[in-house]
């Protein structure tokens, strides 16, 4: 395909969040009579699915400690349940478990659910939370459970096929997906901050609009756009937090068991919701009993036809870099520094055995030659960004929360259009240096 000279929208990024916003973008303009999705460029470095989008987990889930994410993630939710065949997405549900220390947090997050509509069961206590564990796995063993939050609607989604099927619908529409152009830098108009202009390494191609949808190379866009390095945070007591990075980078690891996905069924046969584990009961080796940690610990994980076998990660690292160091590319499993190593399928393998018998011995089935795991880049309060800056530059900066919210795209495109969306509002820029931050949770992870 030619370079085009000129459109009127350029979508940076052909991950979930680009591919969702240049569909339902499309869909926009076509109802209020605006354009039509041959108004619509999607261009990509390298390929559809080649950032964050194609090695997710895929893991759909409502799991909030924040009120504004959560509602986010049920209008998502409902995106993924409109065309599952399309989205490749398999509705089995989520649980999280926790212990004691999260018990309450885990409780909120119910009644809140209850009252947005959202389907959940929680079961509490010691001994109640393990009856329901072993009504549905009869070899669950894990110690110090106090509740279980069984979400009944969300799952998993196969990442790449339901870019493909993001990408499919686009196209449908009229979008042009162009792979292999990669953005170097901006043009900008003489008399404004506003963006004229992309400049790739396929030539100048002069736009409207921008959508930055780059996920883990945000923080290089967000340079080309001279944007700031650094923020001001107005804390709870309403003093300011000079100098805060904007960007920084984490390290999620991932992998599967090479076994046949068919041995994790719950005791009726069917296919089990997305398990997530979190513990403060100590973790011990499931190779020579040696104390892994006395630390809290989580872990979540699935059957997957896609990965072949059971496919889960634990809890992320912080990368210890500053953000302009950090090598982004190769990203994914040819990452040199940013895949999984020996510690982590030695913990995750032993925390799948402390969960369930039949994981037991199972480490050697471990998919060591398939290396995974990947780099997320992440705001300063660890919540998603979504406004705009420079009058016409949208960027999607989600800070690593983002494949199962396939809604983002569809808000975004009618903010675009001209609708300011109450879900979205939450996460605007100036909530920094207004102080309007989200509730942080006690769960081990910096996305819950
Ligand atoms: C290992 C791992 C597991 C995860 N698991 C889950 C999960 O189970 N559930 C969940 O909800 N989230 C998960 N996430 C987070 C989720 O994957 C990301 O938040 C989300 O995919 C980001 O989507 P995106 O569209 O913003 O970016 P990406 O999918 O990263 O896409 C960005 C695209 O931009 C392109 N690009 C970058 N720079 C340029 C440029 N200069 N010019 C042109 N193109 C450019 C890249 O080539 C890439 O294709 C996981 C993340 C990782 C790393």
């Amino acid at each position: 395909m030619a370079t085009p000279e000129g459109v009127k929208y350029a979508i940076i990024g052909a991950g979930i969040h680009g591919l969702s916003t240049a569909y339902h973008l499309a869909l926009e303009l076509k109802a209020r009579g605006k354009g039509s999705g041959e108004d619509i460029l999607v261009v990509d470095k390298t390929s559809i699915g080649a950032g964050a989008s194609g090695i997710a987990c895929g893991v759909v889930r409502n799991n909030y400690f924040q009120p504004a994410m959560r509602e986010l993630m049920a209008h998502s939710v409902g995106v993924w349940e409109s065309d599952p065949k399309a989205y490749s997405y398999h509705p089995v549900g989520y649980m999280q478990i926790s212990p004691e220390s999260m018990h309450e947090d885990v409780g909120t997050i119910f009644e809140q659910q209850k009252a947005i509509g959202y389907e959940s069961e929680f079961i509490e206590g010691l001994d109640d939370s393990m009856k329901y564990m072993r009504g549905l796995f009869d070899d669950w063993q894990a110690q110090g459970i106090t509740s279980v939050l069984h979400e009944k609607r969300g799952g998993y989604a196969n990442n790449t096929a339901s870019l493909y099927g993001l990408a499919t619908k686009a196209e449908g529409e009229g979008v042009r997906i162009m792979t292999g152009v990669t953005v170097e830098s901006f043009e900008t108009g003489s008399n404004s901050g506003a963006i004229t202009a992309l400049m790739t390494n396929k030539g100048r191609i002069a736009c409207d609009h921008v959508v930055v949808a780059v996920g883990p190379w945000v923080n290089q866009i967000w340079n080309h756009l001279e944007l700031p390095t650094e923020v001001s945070i107005k804390g709870a007591d309403g003093s300011m937090h000079d100098g805060v990075p904007m960007w920084k980078f984490w390290c999620l690891e991932e992998g599967t068991l090479g076994v046949d996905p068919n041995m994790h069924k719950t005791n009726d046969g069917s296919f089990p919701p997305v398990i997530h584990v979190d513990s403060d009961t100590p973790l011990v080796s499931d190779v020579d009993g040696s104390v892994i940690t006395e630390d809290m610990w989580g872990i979540y994980y699935k059957p997957d036809f896609n990965f072949g076998g059971i496919q889960g990660g634990a809890a992320p690292y912080k990368v210890d870099q500053k953000p302009d160091k950090v090598a982004v590319d190769p990203y994914g499993a040819d990452s040199p520094d940013f895949i999984v190593d020996d510690n982590f399928i030695h913990m995750w393998c032993s925390a799948l055995a402390h969960c369930q018998k039949r994981f037991e011995g199972q480490i050697k089935y471990y998919k060591n030659q398939e290396r995974s795991g990947g780099l997320g880049c992440f705001t300063p309060d660890s919540f998603p960004v979504f406004d705009t800056f420079r009058e016409n530059v949208y960027v999607i900066a989600d800070s690593n929360h983002g494949y199962k919210m396939l809604g983002v795209g569809k808000l975004v495109a009618q903010e675009i259009a001209g609708e300011k969306s109450k879900l979205l509002e939450p996460f605007r820029f100036s909530r920094y240096a207004e102080g309007k931050l989200h509730p942080v949770s006690n769960s081990p992870f910096p996305w819950s």
